[in-house]
This record gives C-alpha cells, structure tokens and sequence, in this order.
C-alpha cells in the first residue's frame, strides 16, 4: 500500500495527485478528494487516527490550523480534526455545513450517539432520494453522552467530508423544550430546531370525568372559547384531496384543555426566536412524548391554530395510536394505526409539511403504512438509537469480555435508566449471560427485552470512563463491521419503507 505521503512526492500538479489518489488510494478516503481554492484536500487515516490534508502549490492563505511541510513539489498541511479546524471546513466547503431540509421529501434523523456512525448513514442512504439528519440530539442524550452540540456537529461535518457526500444534511437540536437551548443550537448553526411542547401539553385531561372537563373548560377566557367553539366545535373540514374532518364537539373540550397552552408556547417561540433568524430553519413541532396520544381531530386542530398564527413549521410530530418504544417494533393495532395514519398524513400535506415519525427505529410492522400513505406529501423518521444498538453488537461479535462487562453495567444501572425512559421491557426475559457461550451473545441483539435493555442504559455504559474507552477503542479498530452493520440494519428501514429494492 502506496501512503498518501509517497504519492505527493511522485505528483507534478494538483490535478495530477488527485488522480493519482484516486487511482491507488492507500490511506486517503478516496471520496473525500476535493479540489477547491488552488489546494487539494483529503482526509486520510493513520494508525486508526483520522486527519485531514491540505495540498497546495505554494504557500496557502486557509484558516486550518497545522503542520506545513514541503513534500515534493507541495505545501502539505497536516489538519487535526479539532472544533477550530471544523469550523473553517465549513464555511470554506458550505456543504459540509447543515442546512434546512424544507417542507417536502423524504429525510431520515440519523443520531449518532458516539460520532462514529454518519459514515455508515451516508453510504446507507446514497442513491436514495432519502435526506440525513445526520446530528441530533436532545439535552437528554447530550447529557447522558457528555457531549456537546459542537462534538455532535463537528462529527457530522468530518462525516460529510469523508464521504464526500453534497446533498446537503440537517443538523437537529431535538427536543428542545427552553428558549435558551434553541438559541444556543442556532448560534452553532444547526439547521433544524424540534421544539417539545411536552411541558405544556395537558396530560391529565385524559383521565379527568366530563363534571372536571367542563369545570376546567369554563375558566378558560371567554373570548377564547368562543373563538375556539366558532372553528372548532361541531365544524367540518374539507381536506384538499378531499377528506373530511369533522370535529366532534364531544371531543372538542378536552382538546382545547389540552393544547392551549402549547399552542401558546409554540407561538411564543416562534415569535421570539425562529422569525428573528435570517436564514431558513427547519422548525418542527413536536406532541409526541406524552401520554395523549393525539387523534386526527387533535392534530388538525393544531395544525389549523399554527396556520392562523402564522407559523411555519417544517413538520409535527404527533403520537400516533399505539406504542413506539426505543429500539423495537411498533406494539398496538396495525389496522387502527393504518386508518388514523393516513388522516394524519392527509392533514401534513394539506397544511404543506411533513410528517414526523419519532422513536422510528425499528418500526418495521408500520413501515409500509408510513411509506405508502406519507411519500407523496413527504415525512421525517427520526433514529438514534438503534444505531448506538448496532455498536453494541459489532462488540458482542468482536469482544465478547468486553459486551460481558456492558451488560453487566446495563443491569446494574436499569432502575436509573428508566427515569429518563419508558420501556415495557421484562427483565425476566433477558436470558442469563452467564449462561451464555460467547457465541450466543450477539443474539441478545435480536431479542426484545434485552435490546431495550441495552438501549436506554447506554448513558450509564458511557459514564464508566473504562467502558467508554473499550467501547471507543473496539469501534474504531472494527470501523468496517460497525460501517457494514449500520448499512445493513439502515436497508431493512429503507427497504420497508419502500425506498430500497
Ligand atoms: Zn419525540
């Protein structure tokens, strides 16, 4: 194998080198390859650390911060990838840069709970007319990672570059629930911003009796519920394509109860942050992490109220009838969640967005229904975690003393997961590892419980400063089985989904 080094010195021009690399790349990623601004840049990958180079014929005027050498007939700059140096990659290559994604098509969350995964995502999604989300994160996942919104995008920036891929990516400041977490995303240029209104969304309206509801309903302001009752108490709505509404006035009270206040908040960020930007941003709403699930009538009477508004949102996120759980298959009627999905998704094109579909790793049951009744008008699905899940099986696979030790770890810190995740898991189902040859171990990575298992506790797996560095070092020496797993395990999405053969 011919280093990167060897082949700067036998090249005459840029031009000349560029083919030469391309031709026998060594240790140079070759769809990194990009000639802009009189240099040559590449990113190679030496004794498992990654770098980038920047190849001139004279002295260069760039930003990177580096070792500059002379090589041949070049200037090479040797550029570690550090937040500084991403920085300056992004504003000189602006599609390494994220960007909004827009109201129609399809885009994909891809969270990438290590930073080691986009590689896979991109190649996954190649040749697909699926756009990537390729940083996202909540203040939750931040948190339990120990990472920063700079880490998580700096990650996405390398990825793109290293894969050369210029479709254009988004980078989601998920769940945000507080104005000053939404600055803070935009200020580092995230490109989408998915507001959670759950705090403000009344979940004990659910469980309260007609008596209650009416009680409560009355407080409201008076010009409130009348304007309210005008549009939405007894009326019906004809959709574009022709659908019905109807918004049944038995329904009507406990949904004013339960949305009124979040569709405040949602006007109130909106007013304060998203209309002062200017450049677009993808803003999408999110009711999904509660315990109401939002019915066809709910979401139009959202939507209709951010219309009236005037808030322009790129997607919403409703909770959709039965149970998306981290890391499984959807649990709950598929004929109920066919006919209530196809309302959903008649009202986000009626209203000009997408739909979103939150927790949608794994969902493969409903994935055909997602495909067929959302394409024409376009919907985001968003994953994380299960592509953390697929690390964990590259280390079941490689390093069975090492999975041993995470399980473990998973068990012992389960009580404490649960407290940032529901999951209907039964510990009793998990088989025994101890009981396990070291060859059983990746099949825990196909059983339910033990996925979930090992789903939520890997914040608890990343604290554990010696886990972390086996888990790091273990996935960077097998970066191909990772790569290979995650684009398998991204197909059977896509295929389901109807966008892969
Ligand atoms: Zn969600």
């Amino acid at each position: 194998m011919t280093s990167w080094r060897e082949t700067v010195k036998q090249a005459e021009t840029l031009e000349d080198l560029k083919q030469r690399l391309e031709e026998e790349s060594g240790d140079v990623f070759p769809d990194s390859l990009q000639l802009a601004y009189d240099k040559l840049l590449f990113m190679v990958k030496e004794a498992r650390e990654r770098r980038v180079v920047v190849v001139s014929d004279r002295e260069g005027t760039d930003q990177f911060e580096g070792e500059v050498s002379n090589v041949g007939v070049f200037m090479v700059k040797q550029v570690a990838l550090n937040g500084k140096n991403a920085k300056v990659l992004r504003s000189l290559l602006t599609w390494t840069a994220p960007q909004a994604l827009g109201t129609s098509g399809i885009s994909m969350g891809l969270g990438d709970r290590l930073g080691l995964a986009s590689p896979g995502h991109l190649k996954a999604i190649r040749d697909t007319p699926v756009r990537p989300v390729l940083a996202q994160q909540s203040m939750r996942e931040l948190e339990l990672t120990n990472r920063t919104y700079v880490d998580v995008l700096d990650a996405a920036t390398w990825a793109v570059f290293q894969e050369g891929y210029q479709g254009g990516y988004g980078a989601d400041g998920d769940h945000l629930k507080k104005i000053e977490d939404i600055l803070m995303a935009l200020e580092l240029g995230f490109s989408m911003i998915t507001l959670d209104c759950s705090e403000h969304i009344n979940d004990e309206i659910l469980d309260l009796t007609e008596a209650e509801v009416l009680s409560q309903y009355n407080q409201l302001p008076k010009a409130k519920r009348k304007e309210f009752e005008e549009l939405y108490c007894d009326q019906r709505y004809e959709l574009q394509n022709g659908a019905t509404i109807y918004m049944d006035p038995e329904h009507y009270q406990r949904m004013a109860l339960t949305y009124h206040q979040a569709l405040d908040f949602m006007e109130k960020v909106y007013e304060q942050v998203i209309t002062k930007l200017d450049r677009p941003i993808d803003f999408e709403i999110s009711i999904d992490e509660v315990a109401t699930p939002t019915t066809p009538q709910d979401h139009f009477f959202v939507a209709n109220e951010l219309k009236k508004r005037g808030i322009k949102v790129c997607s919403v996120a409703p909770r959709f009838y039965g149970h998306f759980e981290k890391g499984i298959d959807y649990m709950g009627d598929l004929e109920q969640f066919e006919q209530e999905f196809a309302v959903h998704a008649d009202i986000s094109s009626h209203f000009g967005y997408k739909l979103s579909i939150h927790s949608g790793s794994d969902k493969f049951s409903v994935f055909p229904i997602i495909g067929k009744y959302a394409r024409a008008t376009g919907y985001h699905v968003k994953t994380a975690g299960t592509n953390w899940l697929e690390a964990v099986r590259v280390i079941a696979h490689v390093d069975p003393c090492l999975y041993r030790a995470l399980h473990q770890k998973a068990l012992d810190s389960l009580k404490a997961a649960r407290k940032y995740y529901h999951v209907s898991m039964d510990l009793a189902k998990v088989p025994e590892i101890d009981t396990l040859e070291d060859q059983e171990l990746p099949g825990l990575l196909d059983q339910d419980d033990a996925r979930q298992l090992l789903h939520i506790t890997y914040g608890f797996m990343l604290q554990d400063p010696k886990l972390k560095e086996g888990i790091y070092e273990v996935l960077k020496k097998h970066e191909g089985r990772y790569e290979q797993f995650l684009v398998c395990h991204m197909n059977r999405h896509l295929k389901a989904l109807g966008i892969k053969q």
